[in-house]
């Protein structure tokens, strides 16, 4: 049984570097998602940005303009082209695995209508809770589209082989959940962003300095890390040095 897994970059996001743990001015970060081959069918983690954003009509896009935030993606970076390189047609999706509801992560689910979202119960609660999901900036418009659900309570073993496994990981928003993939590049931690990059891992200093979720996400962080064994690769939510020309998973088929 091959387990098939590759990283991809579904476009950039530009802020004030210290709103992403970062140093600096300005910080540019990537918004990976992944796909999970398996021979159950195929299994995203996150889907990056809906293919419309950036653009500057976009209501979204200008209330991030707004608060000094851009995101910029191509029409080769949209999820469904991303797919489509890899041979595997968008419709096909089994399940789409959202880390949580961020626009960043969940933007790219218009384009695999067939998937079932995966989604902790709790995410998915807040996500449709006003009060909540204003203050978590939760946008309904990109994730209440329709398709199959499924709200998972804690731990998650997606295939029923111990292959692929969602952990509960909250504070980043109250659902947040990162992914444990066993394929044939070894095994992997997908944190999404319950850590943003190394940096976040060593200092511990939270984009959130003055946060009550701080305590939250250092208590998720230090039970994600201790799963990971020697040979274990923790992948972080958002960081260059993960996706330079040494790309931490592979883009594309060998
Ligand atoms: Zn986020």
């Amino acid at each position: 049984m091959t387990i098939r897994m590759f990283g991809c970059v579904c476009g950039q996001y530009h802020s004030p570097a210290k709103a992403l743990g970062m140093f600096g001015d300005r910080a540019t970060v990537p918004l990976p998602f992944y796909v999970i081959e398996h021979p159950q069918g195929v299994a995203l983690f996150d889907c990056g940005l809906h293919a419309d954003i950036g653009k500057a009509d976009d209501a979204y896009t200008q209330g991030l303009r707004a608060h000094d935030i851009d995101v910029t993606v191509t029409p080769e970076e949209a999820v469904a082209r991303q797919l489509e390189r890899l041979d595997i047609d968008p419709q096909r999706v089994r399940w789409v695995v959202l880390s949580h509801l961020h626009f960043d992560h969940a933007g790219g689910l218009h384009q695999v209508p067939n998937a079932t979202v995966v989604v902790q119960r709790r995410e998915w609660q807040a996500g449709f809770d006003r009060a909540v999901a204003a203050e978590h900036h939760l946008p309904r418009r990109f994730f209440d589209l329709g398709h199959q659900v499924k709200q998972i309570d804690g731990e998650h073993d997606l295939f029923g082989d111990g292959s692929v496994t969602c952990i509960p990981s909250f504070g980043h928003t109250p659902g947040h959940q990162s992914l444990r993939v066993r394929s044939e590049l070894g095994d992997h931690i997908l944190l999404g962003d319950a850590c943003n990059n190394h940096q976040i891992a060593a200092s511990r200093h939270f984009p959130y300095e003055s946060d009550p979720r701080r305590p939250e996400m250092n208590r998720s962080l230090d039970a994600l890390l201790s799963r990971a064994g020697a040979a274990t690769v923790v992948v972080y939510g958002h960081d260059p040095d993960q996706w330079g020309e040494a790309s931490v998973l592979p883009k594309a088929r060998a």
